[in-house]
C-alpha cells in the first residue's frame, strides 16, 4: 500500500527530527503524497524516535484509513489538506519544537535579512518573511476550514500554530526536511535575539 522507499524516508526523518529533540513525547507527524488518491502518513500515538516503516500507513484524501482499523495521527487532516491545496508538495513534516512553541505564543512571526531565507528559494536574504500563526484547535478539521482561505490567499513558506509547533513542507521527504530545518534555525535564531534584546 505505502511504497517501501517512501515509508523508509519517513521513518528515517521522524529519528532525525527526534535526534534534534522537535518530536518529544509522540509529538509531531510526518506524511508523504503516495499518488493522485493516497497519501503515506504516520499512525497515531508513535514516537518518532522509534519510527520504523511499520508505522506509516496509508489515508485517502479525505483523512479517512484505506485500511479500516488503523488510526493515522489526530492532524492528519491538516496534512491532506496541503496536498490537495498545492499539487507540487510531495512530503509534509510537522514537529513541536521548543522555539516553534514559544515563539508561536507571542504571535505572526517576521524572518528579517537572515541569509538562510534563500533556502526556501528567495534570491536574496533583504527581505521580511512573515510565518503565519494560527490559533491551536483540537477540532482539525474546524482548524483546516479556517487555514485554508488563508494559506490559499498567500501561500506561506511553512505556518505554525499557537502553543503548539510548525508544519513544512516540500518536493519530497528530503526537501520538506531541508526546510523544517531552515524553519527550525530561523525560529531558533529569533528565540535568541529575543532573548538578548
Ligand atoms: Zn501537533
Amino acid at each position: 500500500m505505502v511504497p517501501s522507499e517512501l515509508a523508509n524516508a519517513l521513518a528515517e526523518a521522524g529519528q532525525r527530527m527526534d535526534r534534534h529533540g522537535w518530536v518529544p513525547g509522540s509529538a509531531g507527524n510526518l506524511s508523504a503524497r503516495i499518488d493522485d488518491t493516497t497519501i503515506a502518513i504516520t499512525r497515531s500515538g508513535v514516537h518518532k524516535g522509534r519510527l520504523t516503516a511499520a508505522d506509516i500507513m496509508a489515508v485517502n484524501y479525505d483523512g479517512s484509513a484505506v485500511t479500516p482499523g488503523t488510526k493515522p495521527s489526530a492532524e492528519t487532516l491538516l496534512h491532506c489538506q496541503l496536498y490537495r491545496l498545492f499539487p507540487p508538495i510531495g512530503a509534509v513534516l510537522h514537529g513541536h519544537s521548543v522555539a516553534a512553541t514559544v515563539l508561536s505564543m507571542q504571535g505572526a512571526i517576521t524572518f528579517s535579512n537572515y541569509e538562510i531565507l534563500k533556502a526556501f528559494g528567495f534570491s536574496t536574504h533583504e527581505l521580511d518573511v512573515i510565518l503565519p500563526v494560527y490559533e491551536n484547535d483540537q477540532d482539525i478539521a474546524r482548524l483546516a476550514a479556517y487555514i485554508e482561505p488563508l494559506i490559499t490567499r498567500d501561500p506561506p513558506i511553512g505556518y505554525a500554530i499557537a502553543g503548539h509547533g510548525v508544519y513544512a513542507w516540500g518536493t519530497s521527504v528530503e526537501h520538506a526536511f531541508w526546510r523544517l530545518e531552515a524553519l527550525e534555525f530561523l525560529l531558533q535564531c529569533e528565540l535568541e535575539r529575543r532573548r538578548s534584546k
